[in-house]
């Protein structure tokens, strides 16, 4: 068979994509690995109506929803081939199946690359936090550390520090720049240098960092920015270019959600600087309706105010 659209990911983006083109009334095959980024986190804030409910209550909510639909086909499977075949698509799954779409929609996600510090991989998403928005208001009023991973790590600390006290861990990272320092001082930003060798408590749970010169530093929560990269090398079988982001490599996408190759669209965290439920949904939204037009208009980009519809 032939589909509209395989979406290849369905998660938060994934999903909300293929709603919109499931209610197009055109066909749209969506395969999904089961394993949203925020998987470890039992309760997901900030998503509109949905405030403090578990992910994997939202996504089996949006799931049924879709799955409501005569013309939706839902696999949960790996897709682990893509290929350009003239005007159409061919993906093959982990069994070897090969399916074939007019379109394609790259959903798939990023995999976070953590500080390899024992005790903190366990930790993530319950007391080892990635964004305040999503979990500070759970740790406010207490003693936060962050972690110094990346350069925007004291971006990071600066912010946080609205939510509690903060204190910046180096951990084996250059002392910030002059500028930087002064604005620590403004927030009360305490820096600590010596190494953090683990983290200790009753996981999730957490006590505090143990320190290479064996100190227990108690904290109530760590925030930590993480590496990514894509959770699937598909975009790069297909040629899409990538660019660098803040964290790791992204999937460059026009406005209409379109990446470098015509026909193959993108959207979410994939694609986003910086990772929000809410946002991947709204551009897997924007990313379905462009898909769908493009069946009838061809490519959108050079078609001045055909979105919205
Ligand atoms: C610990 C943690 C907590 C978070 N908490 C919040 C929060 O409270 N609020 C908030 O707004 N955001 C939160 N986020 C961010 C949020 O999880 C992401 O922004 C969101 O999940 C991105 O959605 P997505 O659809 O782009 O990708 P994902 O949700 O990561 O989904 C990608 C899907 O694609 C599948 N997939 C991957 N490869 C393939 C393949 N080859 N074939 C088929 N399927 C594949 C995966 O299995 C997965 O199901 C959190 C993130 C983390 C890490």
């Amino acid at each position: 068979m032939l589909y509209d659209a395989l979406i290849i990911g369905g998660s938060y983006a994934g999903l909300s994509g293929a709603v919109q083109i499931a209610r197009s009334g055109r066909s749209v095959c969506v395969l999904d690995g089961r394993q949203p980024r925020n998987r470890f986190a039992p309760h997901s804030h900030g998503f509109f109506g949905q405030d403090g409910q578990s992910p994997r209550v939202m996504i089996a909510q949006a799931r049924a929803d879709l799955a409501a639909y005569p013309n939706v086909t839902l696999i949960d499977t790996l897709a682990t081939q893509a290929r350009r075949e003239g005007d159409q698509f061919s993906i093959t799954l982990a069994s070897g199946e090969i399916l074939h779409a007019q379109k394609l929609l790259l959903a798939y996600g990023v995999v976070d690359l953590l500080p390899e510090i024992p005790g903190l991989a366990e930790r993530w998403g319950q007391t080892v936090l990635h964004c305040p928005y999503c979990h500070g208001y759970e740790v406010r009023g207490g003693h936060l550390g962050v972690l110094s991973a990346l350069p925007q790590s004291t971006h990071q600390a600066l912010l946080i520090s609205d939510w509690g006290r903060v204190t910046f861990f180096l951990n084996g990272q250059p002392l910030p720049d002059a500028t930087t320092l002064a604005k620590f001082a403004e927030r009360e930003i305490e820096i600590e240098p010596e190494t953090v060798v683990g983290l200790e408590g009753e996981a999730p749970g957490l006590d505090g960092v143990r320190l290479a010169d064996g100190r227990l530093f108690g904290l109530d929560a760590l925030f930590v920015a993480s590496r990514i990269r894509p959770a699937s090398d598909l975009a790069e079988q297909l040629g899409c270019a990538v660019e660098e982001g803040p964290q790791g490599p992204l999937l460059r996408t026009d406005a209409t959600k379109q990446t470098s190759v015509a026909g193959v669209y993108a959207a979410g965290d994939l694609t986003a600087r910086g990772g929000n439920a809410s946002l991947a949904a709204a551009d897997g939204v924007w990313a379905g309706v462009s898909l769908h037009q493009s069946l009838i208009f061809g490519p959108l980009a050079q078609l001045e105010g055909v979105l919205p519809a």
